[in-house]
């Protein structure tokens, strides 16, 4: 598998161009892959990367070694906790493997550093990331980047990590959407510095591509499911205290509602809360996590295409934590690019207890718990993943009320 030959490499030298085309076009668009089905394998969960011993020496940073492979490490990090596929700093270094290290890649401005690629057949099995050594580039660990008066870029270890990373995952330099306007995603690339985390769209692109973080750093209220609307914000879904305007989801800490955390480490959760008037037994309030629409054709590199995004496969399983505060009738949910949904689908979960959430009352699970859900997708088998939810339902038709409810990962001490 990691014998065959063919790689593709990227380069920020394609920065400038992407900025030269997408600035004249609107929308633009969220950060996603160079080509049609180029992502690592369905089945990889983790990849394993060497940091080159000697990269302080490269880098010009005598002494720096800890402190680059800290930042280095902390780049990744970044990406874990937005996408199911973990990068992990777990292997020796070899040529041989997934790998920062070093090179002299000229003079050209907008070359920081440049990932390579290793195919078997269309999916990615190895990548390595080469920091640029040319005297061009001024390295440092303390956030500098940015042109200087003697024509010098300075450039963050950290910095260009993150974004390399992203192409690690497949991820390109030119966004099709960036969710709050400019150029907000860590892969739109900016060599002066001004970004240092990762954007709505840098985490949608790696939830869509490789499957949801439950720790759900994917923090952000995509809107409720504009067409068809079961409910809508007008006629049945308000916000929690006061039934008007939108529901909302968001990332918490433990405590600020009071909730305690789920486990070992586990200082972040979800909460999904809203208001409902269910206006028939069929009334849901879907609230999407994570959409293919906002993922699609994109700048110049090509439509990332339906392999680009999750397929279910026989075996996997949806795992998630959860804790009702107020009501319990909502569950992580899977629309599928066919239409279908897990949540009206007559699955149930490892308890037996059916994932329609409207059948998931309180007489089932509790509040004031949390409690583990574990759902066999076998039965999905072959379909894809079009749009990652939270769903409230209710099945009292004409009853209005509030819910609070929250979801966390079940992987203990990630
Ligand atoms: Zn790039």
């Amino acid at each position: 598998m990691l014998d065959q030959k063919s790689s593709m490499r990227s380069s920020l030298a394609k920065i400038a161009l992407a900025l030269a085309v997408l600035v004249a076009s609107t929308p633009v668009q969220s950060a996603t892959a160079y080509s049609t089905a180029l992502r690592w394998s369905q089945s990889t969960t983790q990849i394993s990367y060497a940091i080159n011993g000697s990269l302080s020496t490269a880098l010009g940073l005598p002494g720096q070694q800890a402190t680059i492979a800290t930042r280095i490490r902390d780049a990744a990090f970044q990406w874990n906790i937005a996408s199911r596929l973990k990068m992990n700093n777990n292997i020796p270094y070899s040529e041989s493997v997934s790998r920062v290290t070093s090179a002299d890649l000229g003079s050209d401005d907008t070359v920081f550093a440049n990932v390579t690629w290793q195919l078997s057949g269309s999916s990615v099995v190895r990548a390595w990331t080469r920091f640029n050594t040319n005297s061009k580039f001024d390295w440092n660990t303390n956030g500098t980047m940015g042109l200087r008066g003697d024509g010098v870029w300075d450039a963050d270890v950290f910095k260009v990590a993150v974004h390399e990373f992203g192409h690690w995952l497949a991820l390109g330099d030119a966004p099709d959407e960036v969710w709050e306007g400019g150029f907000n995603a860590m892969m739109w690339f900016d060599p002066q510095g001004s970004k240092s985390s990762l954007f709505m769209d840098d985490k949608e692109g790696a939830t869509m591509m490789y499957g949801l973080q439950t720790g759900f750093e994917v923090a952000q209220f995509l809107g409720l499911l504009p067409n068809p609307a079961p409910v809508s914000p007008s006629v049945g879904v308000g916000a929690y205290n006061t039934c008007s305007g939108n529901p909302d989801y968001w990332t918490f800490n433990p405590g600020t509602d009071g909730v305690p955390q789920a486990g070992p480490g586990k200082n972040r959760f979800k909460r999904m809360r809203g208001c409902a008037i269910a206006n028939a037994p069929t009334s849901k309030a879907y609230m999407v996590i994570g959409d293919i629409a906002h993922d699609g054709p994109r700048g110049g590199e090509g439509a990332c295409g339906s392999s680009c995004y999750q397929q279910i496969q026989s075996g996997m399983k949806l795992r998630w934590l959860q804790y009702n505060g107020v009501q319990c009738t909502a569950i992580v949910d899977i629309e599928f690019t066919d239409g279908t949904r897990l949540s009206s689908s007559s699955a149930t979960d490892t308890a037996g207890v059916s994932i329609n959430p409207k059948n998931r009352t309180c007489n089932t699970y509790g509040t004031g718990f949390w409690f583990y859900v574990e759902v066999n997708l076998s039965q999905f088998a072959g379909k894809r993943i079009k749009r990652w939810l939270f769903t409230y339902d209710n099945s009292v038709s004409n009853i209005k009320g509030n819910w609070r409810i929250y979801f966390d990962d079940p992987n203990l001490g990630f």
